[in-house]
């Protein structure tokens, strides 16, 4: 057999013959860009051409990349325990970060479980939605999820999710789902209305929301008293709540946590993505003390037996308390404001051409839609035109059918930001 010489062979072509990519049709779609290095909110491909991280590499990065804080401090506990199993044990890193984590978020969450990404963090929700109900022997088995959702890719979290393209094949196959439409201004009623039928008519346990941001959606947003008033109804009617922050937790809506707009917590949030700096995969669920307590008992059988192998991964929760230390830093809350300010700039300098149809913002979020004749496919032809213009000008962005959006690392500099916005207007001139 003749031996295949991979030095001579760029990194693309060795990843094509072996690897299979997320949300990739391999057929039609272009080769992987291999990326070698990265800094701040650049990354540089193998053949030195630069590129800004526009979305933070799918929303995980507020700091940088190659940050040293975070680097210096998952050294530090991989040379002291890189990991230990969490059933039966426990460490300081994990309980550090519980301590530090619980002083921020909402004042009712009192318990964390942990586990490794996004996804997990909201099936973990799910099912101690499920179960509460079992334990306390009532028959609550359906779950409320708002239209266009997206709570990640495992069976529960995909259920939840209405994103079409996500979750076709598997039609049939899922936990009861209702859904409801999202209180986008000016349709808020039907929202409240169709939560409450929702609820009349099924044996709801809970409702699964992302707080004031859709972000899979093209970071579709709605107002505070809106999503307020949808937690009262499901209060008055003793169904959970549970707020998916895992794109919108750790500064990037303005504020550290969507909730902390809500006058009404919620029972449960979801933690992941920015949780570690976008260094290494950890998830969070935070609970109520009274859903906890439908769990310890005598009986063995109404435990949460959920866990898996990686949780609570020292290293992991070295990388989320250097994050949480960086975030809390009056520098990183100006960063925050700085982009936002940016953005806003922006926002006035674009709202009004021919080819805008509405722009947003929050935080450090900005979305705007171009005009189209009819509705533009999330993986349509459009999407990928401008996908591929804006990875020419060394941009990347992901655009969600016709929504261009820009959730860039917190510490991007002006200038940085500035090329964005420049090239997403010279967009709208090819479009
Ligand atoms: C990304 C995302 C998830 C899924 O997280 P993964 O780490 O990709 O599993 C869940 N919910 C929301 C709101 C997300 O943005």
């Amino acid at each position: 057999m003749e031996k295949i010489n991979f030095n001579k062979m760029n990194l693309t072509d060795r990843d094509s013959r072996n690897i299979w990519h997320p949300y990739t049709q391999h057929k039609t779609s272009k080769p992987p860009i291999a990326i070698v290095k990265g800094e701040g909110a650049l990354l540089w491909d193998d053949s030195d051409k630069e590129y800004i991280d526009a979305i933070a590499s799918w929303w995980v990065n507020p700091f940088g990349h190659s940050n040293r804080f975070i680097a210096d401090a998952i050294y530090k506990q991989l040379t002291t325990l890189e990991h230990v199993l969490f059933g039966g044990f426990t460490h300081e890193p994990a309980v550090l970060l519980s301590e530090k984590l619980l002083a921020i978020l909402p004042n009712n969450q009192k318990k964390l479980f942990f586990s490794d990404n996004g996804s997990t963090a909201v099936e973990v929700a799910i099912k101690v939605a499920l179960q509460y109900f079992f334990n306390k022997e009532e028959k609550k088995t359906t779950i409320i999820a708002f239209e266009n959702a997206f709570h990640g890719d495992t069976f529960a979290a995909m259920a939840a999710s209405g994103i079409s393209f996500y979750t076709q094949a598997f039609q049939g196959m899922f936990i009861d789902i209702v859904r409801i439409p999202v209180p986008i201004i000016g349709e808020e009623e039907a929202s409240f209305k169709a939560l409450a039928e929702a609820i009349k008519n099924n044996n709801c346990a809970a409702f699964i929301f992302e707080p004031l941001v859709q972000g899979a959606a093209g970071m579709v947003m709605f107002s505070p008293e809106a999503l307020d008033k949808l937690l009262k109804i499901c209060q008055e009617n003793s169904v959970l709540t549970i707020a998916d922050e895992v794109m919108t937790g750790f500064g990037k809506t303005g504020k550290t946590f969507a909730c902390d707009y809500l006058q009404t917590q919620p029972d449960m949030m979801c933690l992941s993505k920015a949780l570690t700096g976008g260094t290494i995969p950890m998830a969070i669920t935070s609970f109520t003390q009274e859903l906890f307590d439908a769990f310890y008992s005598d009986d063995i059988n109404k435990a949460l037996f959920h866990g898996h192998t990686f949780t609570a991964n020292p290293t992991g929760c070295a990388a989320a308390l250097a994050s949480l230390e960086l975030l809390q830093t009056d520098e990183m809350q100006n960063q925050i404001s700085r982009v936002n300010t940016q953005h806003l700039d922006f926002q006035k300098r674009i709202e009004k051409h021919p080819k805008v149809s509405t722009t947003r913002v929050l935080g450090v979020i900005f979305a705007l839609e171009i005009k189209t004749e009819s509705q533009a496919s999330y993986y349509g032809a459009l999407r990928n035109k401008l996908y591929d213009f804006f990875i020419e000008n060394g941009i990347i962005l992901r655009p969600v059918g016709n929504i261009v959006y820009i959730l860039p690392p917190y510490i991007i500099t002006n200038s940085q930001l500035q090329k964005i916005y420049d090239v997403v207007e010279s967009a709208l001139e090819i479009v």
